[in-house]
């Protein structure tokens, strides 16, 4: 439905990147950790292959930054004006990326698949009741669709 590929980058223009395919999924997450990194209500995280993740200017810089899960993450910011484009999670290693859906030129362009960790969800923020939402995690057989699994499963073939 999407024009593929979408384009983004960082405040200062130091960083450009394009997406060359339409993600895996899209994670809206209200958890308590990416609501203090975000400095808001939650983080939107388009979960796609490394490789289909293309760097049209610039290198940006991994800070490592506890996560969750207590296994750390990476977070890819610019080092420059250090907005965050991008984090890997020790969980999913360096082949699959989490980008920041608000860095892309139309961030209108990726609307999350579900809603995470809505326990935590600051009480003003109101939910579409036709998107899915859990209360922590959720099993990916259950809301990812097929093109998206295989995408995964062929992603951890090349890592064994
Ligand atoms: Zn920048
Ligand atoms: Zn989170």
């Amino acid at each position: 439905m999407n024009a593929y590929p979408l384009e983004g980058g960082c405040t200062c223009g130091a960083i450009r990147y394009r997406l060359t395919s339409k993600p895996l999924f899209v994670h809206c997450c209200h958890c308590r950790w990416c609501q203090r990194e975000t400095g808001a209500s939650f983080a939107l995280n388009a979960m796609i292959e490394a490789d289909r993740v293309v760097l049209l200017l610039g290198q940006p810089e991994a800070v490592d930054t506890p996560s969750y899960s207590g296994k750390g993450q990476k977070i890819l910011r610019c080092p420059h004006c250090r907005v965050a484009v991008w984090s890997n999670y020790a969980g999913a290693g360096e082949a699959l990326r989490f980008v920041r859906v608000g860095t892309l030129d139309n961030p209108d362009a990726l609307p999350p698949d579900i809603h995470i960790f809505t326990a935590s969800r600051q009480p003003w923020v109101v939910l579409p009741a036709d998107m899915p939402a859990v209360p922590e995690y959720y099993q990916r057989s259950l809301y990812w669709p097929a093109d998206s699994l295989q995408r995964l499963a062929a992603l951890k073939a090349i890592k064994q």
